[in-house]
């Protein structure tokens, strides 16, 4: 599977870890958080090496649709009415400075990395009043927000919501060019974490401290974000050639679309569902209809899909692993806003490693406890888990091997997925996301 990022990229190959060795910070990942947090810390004085089990880049973040905006869905009048104002508030502020940290860095390193200014629209087609009261809350978060009746989109809207000053990028030509001066070690898997000892295939790490950038966490305990967190999955089509849109778009109604430009090419998302969970109607036919109607004479140019960690309150869990070990740090759970908000992570990691805090530490600490929030999508995920799990032990195969529950075959990827974290595997058993590590045995 390629995406236009993959397509157009090539990072060169690092060298895996050559033996032992000790570093001041392990960074284990090198996605986009861990490119960023690696840099920063490295901006900081650290000797940081990062350790990846496959290439630079080649994660999730290589299959973005490369937004970056504070604007999450309707999420602002979810958060103030489940953690109030001040909450919600830090929230918006922590992704407003994200895109602004993104300018600079950009703009200082001079990165060829097709940054540009675009403003984000929520739109609907059947109801407006939710997005005016999105919009409200939004402002009164400190974004700069409005309600709008008029988009470009080739069809007619009930209304929208605009954020202004939000951008767009291209994910890898940025990761390649800020990873240039780091120190990551390719083809290193992390087996185990011990204290300050990162067991890998190739050597032992010994690290004052830790950082998880590795998409889910696969250390169950401490931390149990296998409890609180599952994947969701999203499709995407590339198409052109289209005129180039001047916004971006996200749908709010059921089974809506996102659409971005790069260039003349039209990125449109659809079909977001809990991994393992596939939907009755494939994603993919469901775009060539809407590019037949709306786009006819274009070609498909690429396919994909790729999958995100949901945390169960919407906020992603940025700061300390667990409560009982100081020095291990941790991103995820970024709800399929992490182009976004893995900025917002490497800031506040990189500060908390060097002993300072920030605005933004309370409201996405993973040590947090708001009940309200996170209720029903725990319950939820509760259920789903012990499912998965009944259904794996009475089963024979296909299990997953990171908790053992029942995999599901999705026919649109031809991947098996785990419904209860999002495990996913090539048809030969390849493991291609985790949070399990290991490849399955042959189930074919
Ligand atoms: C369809 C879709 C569209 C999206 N669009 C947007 C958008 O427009 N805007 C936005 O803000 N966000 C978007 N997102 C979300 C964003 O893409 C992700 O949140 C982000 O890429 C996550 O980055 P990451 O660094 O945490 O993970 P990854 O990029 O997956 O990086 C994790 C790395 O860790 C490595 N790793 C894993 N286990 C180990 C181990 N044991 N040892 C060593 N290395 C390991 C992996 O190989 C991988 O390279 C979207 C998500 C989806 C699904």
């Amino acid at each position: 599977m390629k995406s236009i990022w993959t397509q157009t990229t090539k990072i060169p190959g690092r060298n895996p870890l050559p033996g032992n060795k000790k570093t001041e910070v392990a960074v284990i990942g090198a996605g986009l958080f861990g490119i960023l947090a690696a840099h920063y810390l490295k901006e900081q004085g650290k000797e940081v090496i990062v350790l990846e089990t496959n290439r630079i880049g080649s994660g999730q973040s290589g299959y973005t649709t490369a937004k970056i905006t504070s604007q999450h869905n309707l999420i602002y009048q979810k958060l103030v009415n489940t953690m109030g104002e001040k909450h919600a508030a830090a929230y918006a502020m922590a992704n407003q400075q994200a895109i602004r940290d993104y300018e600079k860095l950009i703009d200082r390193y001079r990165i060829a990395c097709h940054f540009e200014k675009k403003d984000a629209y929520l739109f609907s087609v059947n109801e407006s009043e939710i997005l005016r009261q999105e919009a409200d809350c939004a402002a009164r978060c400190g974004i700069p927000a409005s309600f709008v009746r008029e988009t470009e989109l080739p069809f007619p809207v009930h209304g929208a919501v605009r954020f202004a000053d939000q951008a767009q990028f291209h994910p890898l030509e940025f990761i390649e060019a800020l990873s240039g001066d780091l120190t990551v070690y390719e083809r290193t898997t992390v087996r185990e974490v011990k204290g300050h000892e990162i067991i890998t295939n190739r050597g032992v790490v010994k690290a004052a401290h830790i950082v998880f950038a590795c998409h889910f966490p696969f250390v169950n305990i401490p931390g149990f974000y296998f409890l609180r967190m599952y994947q969701e999955k999203s499709y995407v089509m590339a198409l052109g050639p289209v005129k180039e849109l001047e916004g971006m778009y996200l749908g709010i109604d059921k089974n809506s679309y996102s659409f971005r430009s790069a260039g003349d090419t039209l990125l449109l998302g659809h079909g977001s569902h809990r991994t393992g969970k596939c939907p009755k109607k494939n994603p993919y036919e469901e775009m060539r209809r809407l590019r037949e109607h709306f786009y006819p004479n274009t070609e498909e140019y690429g396919r994909w899909s790729a999958e995100d960690c949901m945390s169960v309150d919407s906020v992603p869990y940025i700061g300390h692993f667990s409560g009982v070990l100081a020095d291990w740090y941790v991103a995820t759970g970024f709800g399929k806003w992490g182009m976004t908000t893995s900025m917002a992570a490497a800031r506040i990691v990189t500060a908390q490693i060097m002993g300072r805090r920030t605005p933004y530490d309370e409201v996405f600490t993973p040590q947090r406890f708001r009940p309200k929030a996170a209720a029903s999508t725990f319950l939820s995920h509760a259920g789903y888990s012990a499912a998965g799990l009944m259904s794996g032990a009475m089963t024979k195969v296909p299990r997953c091997p990171h908790l053992g529950c029942r995999l599901v075959y999705n026919r649109m990827d031809g991947r098996y997925e785990c419904p209860c974290h999002g495990s996913q595997f090539e048809q030969n058993g390849k493991i291609c996301v985790g949070p399990a590590q290991e490849s399955l045995p042959f189930i074919n």
